[in-house]
């Protein structure tokens, strides 16, 4: 089993960010966050840096 990584949701206008960490039961991921929350621009998908990683996972 493929264990899933997080990634990142960035708005590419206002620069909101959100990590998140897909569960196995979700197949698509955009499909729950689509869209920037603050000025609902479509939001880029974004592999996490390794400063990401450490700061998300030991949340
Ligand atoms: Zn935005």
């Amino acid at each position: 089993m493929i264990q899933p990584k997080p990634f990142k949701f960035a708005c590419p206008k206002c620069g909101y960010s959100k990590v998140v960490k897909p569960k196995s039961d979700v197949l698509n991921p955009l499909d729950m966050m689509g869209a920037c929350p603050k000025c609902k621009t479509k939001m880029e998908r974004k592999e996490l840096n390794v400063f990401d990683n450490i700061t998300s996972i030991f949340r």
